[in-house]
């Protein structure tokens, strides 16, 4: 099957090599015989709901998210079309920012976002950095973790309904306080885990694929698992050091 992906400011959003997820996603999914197609979704293109079955848009810096804010906060309610009608979404840091509300510059200058997501971030003094450790259940029963790296001075605040990702087992996650990271809303996940994420939580990036597929087909596959000898110990390497590292409390 052709996997559609809609790859939103590929030029502004792609810092820590956020690109590297889609490399993963194209990889993974030739390897069960699929194919990703990727669509660049820039500045004053459309969002055509039902067009795509997987949105991804990486993280970026203040000054790259001012440059998009309005332009995705145009594209919200077609994106809202989009995901209530089953496609899945990936949202990485400023991007998952982005998702919200609005992001809350130490300027004070607050950038609109698409509002895809109840939540509202404000950027802090401090920035929280490092590797992160996340515990969560996407599916009933199926507890698994996500290892990445954090560098944000967002703090996201949850709103009421809002499903964070995940426990935050060592790192900041979303405020550094709450205990909680990323948000998730059905198929969309947004997270501040870099890395980039994918290469080392390949259970994840399964997970979108058949996401995906499913906006297509109804029916979510259930893949033959692959070696991911690396991709363990790229997971088990992260994690150690966010263990190392401990708990969360960014004063
Ligand atoms: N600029 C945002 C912040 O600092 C997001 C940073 C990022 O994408 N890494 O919180």
């Amino acid at each position: 099957m052709k996997i559609r992906v809609g790859h939103l400011y590929p030029d502004y959003l792609n810092i820590y090599a956020d690109r590297g997820n889609i490399a993963v996603l194209a990889r993974r999914a030739a390897w069960r015989g699929h194919e990703l197609e990727v669509a660049a979704l820039g500045m004053g293109d459309a969002v055509e709901p039902g067009a795509h079955d997987l949105y991804y848009v990486g993280g970026g810096q203040d000054r790259e998210q001012a440059l998009v804010a309005s332009d995705i906060a145009g594209k919200g309610e077609r994106l809202r079309e989009a995901v209530e009608g089953g496609a899945a979404f990936l949202a990485v840091c400023g991007g998952y920012q982005l998702l919200g509300r609005f992001y809350r510059e130490r300027s004070g200058a607050e950038l609109p976002g698409a509002g895809l997501l109840p939540l509202h971030t404000v950027a802090g003094e401090r920035r929280m950095i490092g590797d992160v450790l996340v515990e969560c259940e996407l599916e009933p029963g199926a507890r698994r973790t996500i290892a990445g790296f954090e560098n944000h001075a967002g703090r996201t605040i949850l709103e009421d309904g809002a499903e964070p990702l995940g426990r935050v087992v060592a790192g900041f996650g979303n405020d550094g306080e709450s205990g909680f990271e990323g948000c998730r809303a059905g198929r969309v996940i947004g997270t501040y885990l870099h890395g980039p994420l994918l290469p080392r939580n390949p259970w994840l990036a399964d997970w979108l694929l058949a996401q995906a597929i499913a906006h297509r087909t109804g029916e979510a596959p259930a893949f033959e698992p692959l070696g991911d000898g690396l991709e363990a110990v790229a997971h088990e390497v992260s994690a150690a050091r966010a263990r190392s590292r401990g708990g969360r409390a960014a004063r």
